[in-house]
């Protein structure tokens, strides 16, 4: 029983763990060898001919998502955003320069590209289903890097990327919510600066991606989407923003999540 509760709680996990890691450039065999696949209104998407049958679901999930996203953030985006659809795992890691990337790392955004392995090969961690929230997660990367103005004069935390990403791909539910609830009442939880400073990986070990869904679940739930959205686009405001200071926030999080009543 107690394994099989384990499993549980790793496969719940695992949905969360995507990386998006930060790199610079992107070069290489892997990235020539996906060809211009399809088009959709504000989409290219690039891949191999195995994987031409999936991008019209991933191209509908797109779709479906882009105003809401793109009007939440206030933004126009003038071109197409290219999607790069990798045919397993493997040349996906190469891409983004991580050859040696656990199976959880399946979705990348390098500025304005989206990369990510096909959801007809998602290997060991990921699911056809999960790879299309992953896409939906990668796009509102992309769409806060617009947002921002590229990188932004104040660096994002990671804590408020990665939550907000996952709040708009819908990657919360309530078996986040208890896994969250249970590691913050068993031991003091990670500081919002110590998530930030974490490396990816040990981001994503230390269950990074939920504490941080549940930070920006916090922050909207009790203060708005209207605040959330000017934090994203001026990080460095958050006093002004809300009023108060970041520890004070810290504490009401942990409230939040720990004395929550939901039905
Ligand atoms: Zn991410």
């Amino acid at each position: 029983m107690k394994m099989k509760i384990r499993l549980v709680v790793l496969k719940t996990l695992s949905i969360v763990f995507l990386v998006c890691l930060t790199i610079s450039k992107l070069v290489g065999q892997n990235i020539d060898s996906l060809n211009l696949a399809k088009e959709s209104q504000h989409f290219a998407f690039y891949s191999t001919r195995g994987d031409i049958e999936v991008l019209d679901s991933l191209a509908i999930t797109l779709e479906n998502n882009y105003s809401r996203i793109t009007n939440r953030l206030g933004i126009q985006i003038g071109n197409k955003i290219n999607v790069r659809v990798f045919p397993n795992l493997a040349s996906f890691h190469a891409a983004i320069h991580y050859p040696d990337a656990p199976d959880w790392v399946v979705g990348s955004s390098i500025d304005d590209e989206l990369l990510m392995v096909t959801p007809l090969n998602p290997g060991s961690y990921h699911t056809y289903k999960s790879l299309v929230q992953v896409v939906v997660h990668e796009f509102v990367h992309i769409a806060v890097y617009y947002a921002r103005g590229g990188k932004g004069s104040t660096p994002l935390s990671r804590w408020l990327s990665e939550g907000y990403a996952q709040y708009e791909a819908g990657q919360i539910n309530e078996n986040i919510r208890k896994i969250v609830k249970t590691s913050l009442t068993d031991k003091t939880p990670p500081t919002w600066t110590q998530l930030d400073s974490a490396s990816a990986m040990e981001f994503g070990k230390m269950n990074g991606y939920g504490l941080s869904v549940m930070i920006v679940d916090f922050l909207i739930s009790t203060y708005g989407m209207d605040r959330l959205v000017l934090l994203i686009k001026n990080p460095e405001n958050i006093e002004i923003i809300y009023g108060l200071t970041e520890s004070t926030l810290e504490k009401q999080w942990i409230q939040y999540v720990t004395h929550e009543k939901r039905e």
